[in-house]
C-alpha cells in the first residue's frame, strides 16, 4: 500500500488535508481501527481521534461494532466508511450510448440508465442524450439523497485535458463531440463536474473498488473502439505532461504497417481497434472462409463477433488470437517502461473470454523478463460497470479530499 495516499500532516491551519487523509484511510482500508489510521496517515492519534469523531457526528463514517485486535493487544473500535453519506452521478459516454449511474460512496450502483445515441447524430442530439440521461437519474433519486449529491464525473472516449476538462484536440479525434459537455452540465444541475478519458476512469474504478486496491503500479488497458490505458503509478493515477499518457492506441506495432487514422502508420489502433476487427472479419469472409458469423445480420457487430468466438467459431478464434498478440507486443513496451504489478484488459475484446485472453496473456508473459513473467498478474478487468462508477470516482475523490468542507456540507 502505497503511503503517498495517506499522508497526512498535524500542522496547524492544514485540517482538510488530515481529514481527507483519515477518511480515505478509512475508505480504503476500513474496517480499521483508530490506531491502524494513526499508523497509515503518520499523524497522532490524538489528531486522528478528534477527526474520526467529526467524520461520525456528520454521519460519514460509523463504528461497526466489530473489534479487532490492535498492534498492542488492546481491542479497538473498527470505523467504516457509511456508504449512503453521499452520492455522484457517473456517465460513460461513448460512441453508441451515454450510460449513467447514481454511485454510493463505496462503488454500489443504485440506479443505471443506457440512452442510444442516434446513428445520424449531431452535437446538440449528443448532448441532450446525455442531459437526458442525467435528468432521468435526477428523478430517480429521492430529495434527500439528491441533497447528497457532491458531483458529476464523466468519463470520455478521448484525450481530456484536466486542466479545462476539455478534449485535447487531436486530428482523429476531430469527431468527437461534447467538447463543452462538462461546463454545460455543471450550469445547469449547480454540481461540480469533472470529465477525464475512459481509460482513466476505468483504472480509477480498479484502484478504488477493483484488483487495482493496494497494488501501486498497475495499467489498465480498454480494448474498444478506441484502444487506450490508464497508468496508475505509485498509488496514483499518472497523467503526463500533456494528459496524454496511455494512448497506447498509437504506439506502433508494425513500422511498415497500414495507414491509423491519426496519419501515422502501424499503429496498434490500425490492428485491434473495433473497426480494425470488423473489418478484418468483412475480409476474411469475403474471402470465402467458413463461419457461423455468415447466417448473422448485417452489418455484423463486434458483440455477434465476440459471441461467435466464445461459442468456438474458427474464423473469429483466429482472428482474435492474432489481434491479441498485437495488443500483447504493445503493452509489452509499456510493461518494460513503468515495470507494473498488475496489467488488465478492459471493454469489448477480453468479453470473449479465453479466445482472447488466453493468446493474449501467453504472448505478453513470453515477451517479459522471466523475472517479471512469473510475477506479474495479468487478467480481465474485475469492477462491474467500471465506466461510470470510476466515473463516479471523479466526483467522489474530490469530495474525499476535503470531506468536512461547506461546499460539501
Ligand atoms: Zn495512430
Amino acid at each position: 500500500m502505497s503511503r503517498r495516499v495517506y499522508a497526512g500532516t498535524n500542522h496547524q491551519g492544514v485540517k482538510q488535508g488530515n481529514r481527507g487523509a483519515v477518511f480515505r484511510a478509512i475508505h480504503a482500508l476500513g474496517p480499521i481501527a483508530r490506531m491502524e489510521i494513526a499508523e497509515h496517515t503518520g499523524l497522532n492519534p490524538g489528531t486522528v481521534s478528534r477527526i474520526v469523531d467529526e467524520l461520525i457526528d456528520n454521519g460519514l463514517a460509523r463504528d461497526t461494532g466489530l473489534r479487532s485486535a490492535t498492534g498492542a493487544g488492546r481491542r479497538a473500535a473498527d470505523l467504516e466508511v457509511v456508504p449512503s453519506a453521499r452520492y455522484a452521478l457517473g456517465l460513460d459516454v461513448a460512441r453508441s450510448a451515454v450510460t449513467g449511474a447514481v454511485v454510493d460512496l463505496t462503488g454500489r450502483v443504485s440506479e443505471r440508465v443506457v440512452v442510444p445515441i442516434p446513428v445520424t447524430t449531431t452535437d446538440a442530439a449528443d448532448a441532450q442524450v446525455t442531459e437526458d440521461v442525467v435528468e432521468r437519474l435526477m428523478n430517480s433519486m429521492p430529495a434527500d439523497e439528491r441533497e447528497r449529491l457532491v458531483g458529476i464525473g464523466v468519463g470520455m472516449p478521448a484525450p481530456v485535458s484536466a486542466r479545462t476538462g476539455r478534449h485535447l484536440p487531436m486530428d482523429h479525434a476531430a469527431e468527437w463531440r461534447h467538447s463543452e459537455l462538462g461546463p454545460e452540465l455543471e450550469r445547469r444541475w449547480r454540481l461540480p463536474t469533472h470529465v477525464d478519458n475512459n481509460a482513466n476512469t476505468a483504472a480509477l474504478a480498479e484502484l478504488w473498488f477493483g484488483a487495482g486496491r493496494g497494488v501501486d503500479d498497475f495499467l489498465l488497458v480498454n480494448l474498444s473502439v478506441g484502444i487506450g490505458a490508464g497508468l496508475v503509478l505509485s498509488g496514483e493515477l499518472y497523467r503526463g505532461d500533456h494528459d496524454l499518457a496511455g494512448e497506447i492506441g498509437h504506439v506502433a506495432v508494425d513500422i511498415n504497417g497500414p495507414t491509423c487514422e491519426c496519419g501515422n502508420v502501424g499503429c496498434l489502433h490500425a490492428y485491434a481497434s473495433v473497426s480494425a476487427v470488423l473489418e478484418r472479419v468483412r475480409t476474411e469472409l469475403d474471402g470465402g472462409r467458413a463461419s457461423s458469423l455468415r447466417d448473422q445480420p448485417q452489418p455484423l457487430t463486434i458483440e455477434a463477433v465476440i459471441a461467435a468466438a466464445r461459442s468456438g467459431d474458427p474464423l473469429t478464434a483466429d482472428i482474435l488470437a492474432d489481434v491479441a498478440r498485437y495488443v500483447a507486443a504493445a503493452v509489452s513496451s509499456i510493461a518494460y517502461t513503468v515495470d507494473p504489478q498488475l496489467i488488465l484488459v478492459g471493454r469489448e475484446l477480453p468479453t470473449a473470454g479465453d479466445a482472447f485472453l488466453t493468446p493474449f496473456i501467453t504472448e505478453l508473459r513470453q515477451r517479459l523478463f522471466p523475472v517479471v513473467r512469473d510475477s506479474v498478474r495479468i487478467q480481465a478487468t474485475t469492477v462491474q460497470a467500471a465506466p461510470v462508477v470510476g466515473a463516479a470516482i471523479l466526483a467522489l475523490r474530490t469530495f474525499f479530499d476535503s470531506p468536512l468542507s461547506r461546499q460539501h456540507a
